[in-house]
């Protein structure tokens, strides 16, 4: 009887323990944003946290968003990958065999004579788009097969991307573990951030100033020593105080910004070329998607308008997510028209 009791009393307390808490009773290195009222996690242990991915709180959506993130890239990955074997397949490809076999079938056929006739068209029809399919192999693939162009730019991109979103998705979930862990995955955080930001910028530079060494190693080792100098600058005490969000926005945005440089530049080197053009229309776009983010995390909309209406869904770091990956969204169509461009065209 005593046991069964003390049983009871020990998952009650379990339960209690385990509840969302309000703004109010967060310790102080948890407070961040007053406008979310409730559905807290606070210093849960890390089973529960783990578990945490699968129960509605203020932070199941972050998470969950860039969960599907990290798994859509790793898709676009595989995509990009099997794009590179094209080559393989078209040179594995019998071309011949596929023209005798079609032809040979027909003599099984009952003796017409408009059919021999149809048989010998086919054989011309049949000649013609082999050779015509010859001619586009050599014309416009053969070229792949022969010298593509690095991909590695373009992994380096891909990488900095998962890394900020796994980045991203630790810190959501394990942050109000303890202050010692929320001081590390918010640094995890910051970096992933830092190095979304320097990577993208290796497709365009590279891809853009591949006939030029001294201009790609300028801008390329430009925005990588701002990402290192933005990792240190959030090792600094106080980086991630609510005070510095401004600051924290500020310092991404102005990284992303600088990319404008190297984007003129292009322009000015290749304002005759659709390719410049329909690279830089992408990048105009990224730049708003990643401004609108920035802004909207710095300004705390909309739950600043109804503080405790966007707690579970609708609040602006999830606004901020989405804007993130429609970004780096819109940066990997802008890299598949680079790689087309320099596929085709070289140097
Ligand atoms: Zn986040």
């Amino acid at each position: 009887m005593e046991n069964s009791k003390g049983e009871k009393g020990k998952r009650l307390w379990k339960k209690v323990k385990y509840q969302l808490v309000e703004y109010h009773s967060l310790p102080g290195y948890l407070r961040d944003n007053e406008y979310i009222v409730g559905h807290y996690k606070s210093e849960w242990p890390m089973k529960q946290l783990l578990l945490s991915i699968f129960s509605i709180h203020n932070e199941t959506l972050n998470v969950w968003a860039f969960i599907q993130s990290i798994l859509v890239i790793t898709n676009v990955r595989v995509q990009v990958h099997d794009h590179l074997e094209l080559h393989d397949i078209l040179r594995k490809a019998d071309l011949h065999k596929l023209h005798s076999e079609l032809v040979t079938c027909f003599p099984s056929l009952p003796n017409m004579s408009d059919l021999y006739k149809f048989q010998d068209e086919l054989k011309t029809s049949i000649s013609g788009w082999h050779r015509s399919m010859k001619e586009d192999v050599t014309n416009i693939i053969a070229p792949l097969m022969v010298r593509p162009i690095t991909r590695w730019p373009f992994f380096t991109f891909l990488g900095g991307a998962m890394f900020c979103l796994l980045a991203s998705s630790a810190c959501h979930l394990l942050s109000c573990h303890s202050e010692c862990i929320s001081y590390i995955v918010r640094r995890l955080d910051y970096a992933g951030i830092a190095a979304l930001i320097s990577t993208s910028f290796y497709p365009p530079v590279y891809y853009s100033f591949i006939c030029d060494p001294f201009f790609c190693r300028l801008y390329l080792g430009f925005i990588t020593i701002l990402g290192v100098v933005a990792i240190l600058f959030s090792f600094l005490a106080g980086f991630h105080r609510p005070k510095f969000r401004t600051l924290r926005a500020s310092l991404f945005f102005g990284m992303g910004m600088s990319s404008i440089a190297p984007i003129i530049h292009k322009l000015i080197l290749f304002w005759h070329q659709p390719e410049a053009l329909h690279t830089t229309f992408y990048e105009v776009l990224m730049g708003i998607l990643y401004g609108t983010g920035a802004f909207v995390y710095a300004a705390r909309i909309p739950e600043q308008w109804m503080p405790g209406k966007f707690d579970i869904a609708g609040h602006s770091h999830q606004l901020f997510h989405i804007l993130v990956v429609a970004g780096a969204y819109t940066h990997y169509r802008a890299g598949l028209v680079y790689l087309e461009w320099r596929d085709q065209h070289g140097c």
